[in-house]
């Protein structure tokens, strides 16, 4: 008899994995806690419920959220056909009614005959009994995992590679940096090489800069935000509120450096550090905040070389459990120290409806193709889906934080140098080459 799988989690990764996997002929039964046990977001029963916006970003296949969903389609997803039909106008963007959209999916898992839906709290001692068993378990128990699963898992992951709060600095695409004034040196030449990029402030730019952080307004805390938080990493609109100077000292001290247009040490810098091996994304340091969106680009753009920059993540605090990817999980998201045991959804460090969804049906795929003994290769790097494997399986040291997909992650054509466009245009072009040849190659 076949295997029957266990999917835990009945949002966004969860439905995605059941579908791949039912619909290659596997049983799964899936646990979904609601409305047994609510999370502190979610308002009805409903699977796949949305949250916050009705937006799933961009539809167009230029683009790469547009470029993830035409991989998914071409994948089998369930979540795109039911926001396709629920769509409502949002111009480019793929936007749902929310209602429509979660009942056609609560529909379409209900009634497929090899999915079976369970509604409880998955525990950890319905974890380990499975596992004892040999039997393969998913969990895409998202941001807002239950308490008792989420503490298990900090003792699966080891404490320091589960996270439960986001604190997490801007990134910004490295070809937008404007490298005539940013510069490239480690603290006192100690021999990092060109790691780390350095943003030099002036004493005017800075005083400018701090006097906008101090006035942006903030993202207010939800309720179930526990401000406990902040003793361990606090937004950087709160240090500079406390002092005009208290960065400079801190967070943005110039020591050991010196900047090569003036020769002298600067007033203050903020250090970018790369997010992967390719060097196409890079992290602001230590400059987690809590500013809204909007503003939050105004403020981040007074950075001297970055005003022209493309932010490809903001910055933010907030509640989100999720894994260190990179250390705790293979590349088919499965735990290294814990074979049968997979991580789908915005657990495994990616961000967002769609991209959830996407780990959802990877996963699902992956596993299906193991029972049935297949030897599947993972989807290529250029391609939207091996751009959000790659930052999920990039060994670079850095602070691992979710990302969705953006320009950044998918790599750089090997052209000489064109412009922005062109360069994105040949992303896309060969993001959608190797995913179609990869595609050729997976069975049917
Ligand atoms: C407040 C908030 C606002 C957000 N706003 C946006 C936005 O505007 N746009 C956007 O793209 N993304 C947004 N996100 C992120 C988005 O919600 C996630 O990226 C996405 O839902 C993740 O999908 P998932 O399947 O991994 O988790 P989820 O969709 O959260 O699904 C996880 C499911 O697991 C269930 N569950 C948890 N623990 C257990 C357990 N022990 N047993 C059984 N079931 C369990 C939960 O009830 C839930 O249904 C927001 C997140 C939050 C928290």
């Amino acid at each position: 008899m076949a295997e029957m799988v266990t999917v835990v989690g009945g949002g966004f990764a969860g439905v995605e994995a059941c579908w791949a996997l039912a619909q290659r002929g596997h049983k799964v039964r899936l646990f979904e806690m609601r409305p047994v046990k609510m999370t502190p977001a979610h308002q009805t029963d409903l699977l796949s419920e949305l949250v916050c916006s009705n937006s799933f970003k961009s539809n167009d296949g230029a683009s790469p959220a547009g470029l993830l969903k035409n991989e998914m389609r071409a994948l089998g997803s369930l979540v795109l056909p039911c926001a396709e039909k629920a769509s409502v106008p949002g111009g480019a963007a793929l936007c749902v009614d929310r209602n429509i959209y979660a009942k056609l999916v609560t529909e379409a898992i209900e009634s497929h005959e090899l999915i079976e839906l369970v509604r409880r709290e998955f525990t950890p001692s319905d974890a380990e009994e499975l596992l004892a068993k040999g039997e393969s378990l998913i969990l895409a128990t998202g941001p807002l995992t239950s308490e008792g699963l989420g503490k298990w898992l900090a003792g699966k992951t080891g404490n320091e590679h589960l996270y439960f709060y986001d604190a997490v600095s801007p990134s910004v695409d490295a070809s937008t940096i404007n490298m005539d004034v940013v510069f490239a040196q480690s603290r006192y030449d100690k021999g990092e090489g060109d790691d780390y990029l350095n943003c030099p402030f002036n004493k005017e730019e800075y005083d400018a800069f701090v006097e906008a952080l101090v006035a942006a307004e903030r993202v207010p805390l939800k309720d179930f935000e526990k401000p406990k938080y902040f003793e361990g990493c606090k937004p950087i609109e709160e240090i500079a509120s406390k002092g005009h100077d208290s960065l400079r000292y801190g967070n943005f001290k110039p020591v050991g450096l010196r900047d090569p247009r003036t020769g002298h040490r600067p007033w203050a810098a903020i250090q970018l550090r790369p997010e992967n091996r390719e060097k196409t994304l890079y992290s602001l340091v230590a400059s987690q905040n809590r500013l809204k969106w909007g503003v939050q680009k105004d403020v981040l753009h007074m950075i001297p070389g970055l005003e022209e920059a493309e932010f490809v993540r903001l910055g933010v605090i907030h509640r989100n459990t999720y894994i260190e990817a990179p250390t705790v999980l293979n590349e088919n998201l499965e735990f290294k120290n814990t074979p049968g045991l997979y991580v789908a959804g915005q657990m495994s460090g990616v961000e967002g409806y769609i991209d959830s969804a996407a780990m959802g049906q990877y996963v699902g795929f992956r596993l299906a193709a193991k029972l049935e003994g297949k030897d599947v290769a993972a989807p290529p790097r250029l391609s939207a889906f091996g751009s959000l494997l790659s930052h999920l399986q990039d060994p670079i040291e850095r602070e691992f934080a979710p990302m969705n997909i953006n320009w950044g992650l998918l790599p750089d054509p090997t052209v000489p140098f064109k412009g922005k466009a062109e360069r994105r245009a040949l992303k896309v072009e060969a993001a959608k080459a190797a995913f179609a040849d990869w595609l050729e190659t997976v069975p049917s």
